[in-house]
């Protein structure tokens, strides 16, 4: 059976798909994923979630994504004690060093790679597996073909997104550092964890800059495209009953910055999909085409308005540090 893995951003959140039939549900820690803090969850919160999860017979995986610095790694190593002691079943991991202390220290957890492992082929899903993955989230614009050939040659358990980029899109997704060039900011907090503003890859949410107009061109021919870099991804149907019978093992449904509402009635959508699917040898899913595309707009419109609210503030920020360097000029001037 394929497990059906919903975001939790907020408490409600996670109540909710948790009510419409997710298998598991996925929650960041603040500071710890790759999402900023309005969409992580407090300890007491992720306490809350693990038992109204395990009262139902439902799952948490706990996101810990980002890069821990060696000061770092024992708090990270605390805090996934800590969660798998209130019955955590599993954590999502981006730094491979991590992954295989957490699977010696707790050798019954499933330990998730995130997108931030950045996979491109069956050789890195071997690398990550050996060292502790028992499930590899592949990238989203992978083919059936080849997720089945990976799924062949490794016998890891296998994680999609319930999303594809049709075109491809320019950039690897979790090889990406844009955002903390754009702008960045860093502090600690009173337990000694880093904090940042700007890098995703250190636990502050990414400022979706690839989403910016990009002007490109070779040097000596200068084109104006005014392009975006990354091709929007956007939630599929059709392929699914492929992907099932390539071996795929567990389902993500994104969309943990996204409304609590919307999320809720993806999450409907697609346990009604999974049902179908596997309740018939030859499911019949033309009933589902309608709905889906609804969902592209109200994902759509959701995806603006906080692409516009990050790229903004990340404009605000450049314009800030500027102004403090321009005033730090002048003070050496007149010095
Ligand atoms: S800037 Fe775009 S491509 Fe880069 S990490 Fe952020 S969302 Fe991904």
């Amino acid at each position: 059976m394929v497990m059906m893995m919903a975001p939790g951003g907020t408490r409600e959140m996670c109540r909710l798909v948790l009510d419409e039939g997710a298998d598991a549900v996925y929650v960041g820690v603040v500071g710890w994923s790759r999402r900023g803090a309005e969409h992580e969850l407090s300890d007491d919160e992720i306490r809350h979630v693990i038992d109204d999860a395990q009262a139902r017979g439902r799952e948490v995986r706990v996101v810990v994504n980002t890069l821990p610095s060696s000061t770092e790694i024992p708090m990270f190593l605390d805090r996934i004690q800590q969660y798998a002691g209130w019955g955590a079943r599993g954590f999502m991991i981006s730094d491979v060093g991590c992954m295989r202390l957490v699977k010696t220290l707790l050798p019954d957890v499933a330990v998730h790679t995130s997108v931030g492992c950045g996979v491109t082929n069956f050789e890195d899903v071997r690398f990550l597996r050996d060292n502790g993955a028992t499930h590899v989230v592949l990238p989203y614009r992978m083919t059936v073909e080849e997720i089945a050939e990976i799924k062949q040659k490794t016998g890891v358990g296998i994680e999609v997104f319930l999303f594809k980029t049709p075109s491809g899109g320019k950039i690897c997704p979790g090889k990406c550092m844009m955002s903390s060039y754009f702008s960045y900011r860093r502090w600690l907090d009173e337990t000694g964890k880093d904090h940042f503003y700007g890098s995703a890859s250190r636990g502050g949410d990414c400022l979706r800059v690839c989403q910016s107009e990009w002007d490109f061109g070779p040097d000596d021919a200068f084109i104006r495209h005014g392009m975006t870099i990354k091709t929007n991804p956007a939630l599929w149907l059709d392929e699914l009953p492929a992907y099932l019978a390539a071996g795929v093992d567990c389902l993500k449904v994104p969309g943990r910055d996204r409304s609590d509402l919307l999320v809720r009635d993806i999450v409907r959508f697609y346990r009604r999909v999974l049902d179908r699917i596997q309740e018939s040898d030859n499911p019949d899913l033309s009933g589902f085409r309608e709905p889906l595309l609804v969902f592209h707009q109200r994902w759509k419109v959701e995806r603006g308005i906080r692409d516009n609210r990050l790229i903004g503030e990340a404009e605000r920020e450049a314009r800030r540090v500027e102004r403090e360097q321009v005033s730090a000029k002048n003070f050496e001037v007149v010095i």
